[in-house]
């Protein structure tokens, strides 16, 4: 693995000021509690705003409603939406992923219609893989699509789907034919754009640990797909979702969920007893981790696929995100901080538990890193 650190281009110190401006304005009264979830908040009349400063879809080619800007001033924005705790999650995966993939895969017909639909902050997207008996064993799925005339039919259950109940789209990993006998269960897999308003869909929020539905359970009873629902190749599905992860682990959105505690900490717990050290460690890996990050969106920009690369800066990333709250609140009586970082604080640490499982476990991720480097 190799991790090439790029110059972030001269006209981002502009962006970034650009952005900074925004996110002090739109972000005046958002909460410790908005502030803590982050990319799990979901406003659209944000995305919507978002949109029309041109942030979302920025690297498409303008004819399908994007910037044509570079991956590393996409990253800028992202830094900066995380770094504030915008919510940011109601054009988060359609501009990390699903638009990327339409782009790829789509035909010309859907990605003139939903790519600039994305890009204005007005389409959101959520991720079917997860099912209730495949899991990090995804490709023991079981939701199946058969050719029918005109179309396809599907029928099964995706769970965790986070934001299904509030988007319009899915994108599925389905069954299409058996896998070969004694063959490959990557085999005979395929993806689907799914219009979650199609009939036979029902969709039903889970209840996590702090009270809160943002994932869902989501139900196809004989739902009708026309033909050009199929997103790229039939059976090719493993290949263009396992490629897909890539996007969904490399970004800024792994290392940087708990940020927000570190830029106030950094004020409020300064001259606390041990705090220089605490603190100088956690910005040290932070930098490292940001460099990785930055690397993996010219990796990306230049049309490479790494998923092994991804796979090593979300488990770090994950481990940092998880470690800094726990690290902050060790540095005062909670009784002695500012009442606002001890909400974020509170918050954080009941929401980290979650950052090393969604996008892939901890030790999935360790399975594919040991196998990059021989020893399994
Ligand atoms: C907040 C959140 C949001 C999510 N959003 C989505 C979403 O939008 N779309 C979606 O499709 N999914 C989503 N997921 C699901 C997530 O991808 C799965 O939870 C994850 O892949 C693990 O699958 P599982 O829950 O079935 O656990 P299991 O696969 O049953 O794993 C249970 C435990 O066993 C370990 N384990 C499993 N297999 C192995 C192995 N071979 N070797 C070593 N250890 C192993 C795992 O690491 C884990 O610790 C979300 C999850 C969370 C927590």
């Amino acid at each position: 693995m190799r991790f090439d650190v790029p110059e972030i281009p001269a006209g981002a110190a502009a962006l970034r000021a650009e952005l900074r401006a925004f996110l002090a304005e739109a972000g005046r009264d958002w909460t410790p509690a908005v502030r803590a979830r982050s990319w799990m908040g979901f406003d659209r009349a944000f995305s919507r705003e978002v949109g029309a400063r041109g942030w979302i879809g920025m690297v498409w080619p303008r004819e399908y409603g994007g910037q044509a800007r570079s991956g590393l001033e996409r990253a800028v924005v992202l830094e900066e939406m995380l770094a504030a705790g915008a919510p940011v999650g109601a054009h988060w995966i359609a501009d990390r992923q699903s638009g990327p993939l339409l782009l790829r895969l789509g035909r010309e017909e859907q990605k003139r219609r939903l790519l600039p639909a994305i890009a204005r902050g007005e389409l959101a997207f959520c991720i079917g893989l997860s099912e209730p008996e495949a899991g990090s064993d995804l490709a023991a799925l079981r939701t199946r699509a058969e050719r029918v005339r005109g179309g396809w039919k599907l029928n099964g259950r995706k769970i965790w789907t986070t934001f299904a109940h509030l988007s319009d789209y899915m994108i599925a990993l389905v069954r299409t034919s058996p896998p070969p006998e004694g063959g490959s269960r990557h085999l005979g897999l395929s993806q689907f754009l799914v219009d979650l308003r199609a009939s036979g869909i029902s969709i039903r929020p889970i209840r996590d640990l702090l009270g809160e539905e943002s994932f869902n359970e989501v139900t196809f009873d004989e739902v009708l797909l026309p033909e050009e629902a199929l997103l790229g190749r039939e059976g090719a599905g493993w290949a263009q979702a396992t490629s897909e992860l890539a996007f969904e682990r490399s970004g800024p959105d792994r290392i940087l969920s708990s940020f927000p505690a570190l830029a106030e900490g950094m004020d409020a717990l300064r001259d606390a007893p041990g705090a220089a050290p605490v603190l100088g460690r956690l910005v040290a890996r932070l930098a490292t981790l940001r460099q990785m990050s930055l690397s993996l969106a010219a990796m990306l920009e230049r049309g490479e696929d790494p998923a092994r690369e991804a796979a090593l800066l979300k488990d770090l990333g994950n481990s940092f995100e998880q470690a800094l709250p726990e690290a902050l609140r060790g540095l005062l009586d909670p009784e002695e901080m500012p009442p606002g970082l001890r909400a974020l604080l509170d918050d954080l640490v009941q929401l980290s538990p979650t950052f090393s499982l969604r996008g892939g476990t901890r030790e999935i991720l360790r399975g594919i890193i040991a196998r990059d480097l021989g020893l399994r």
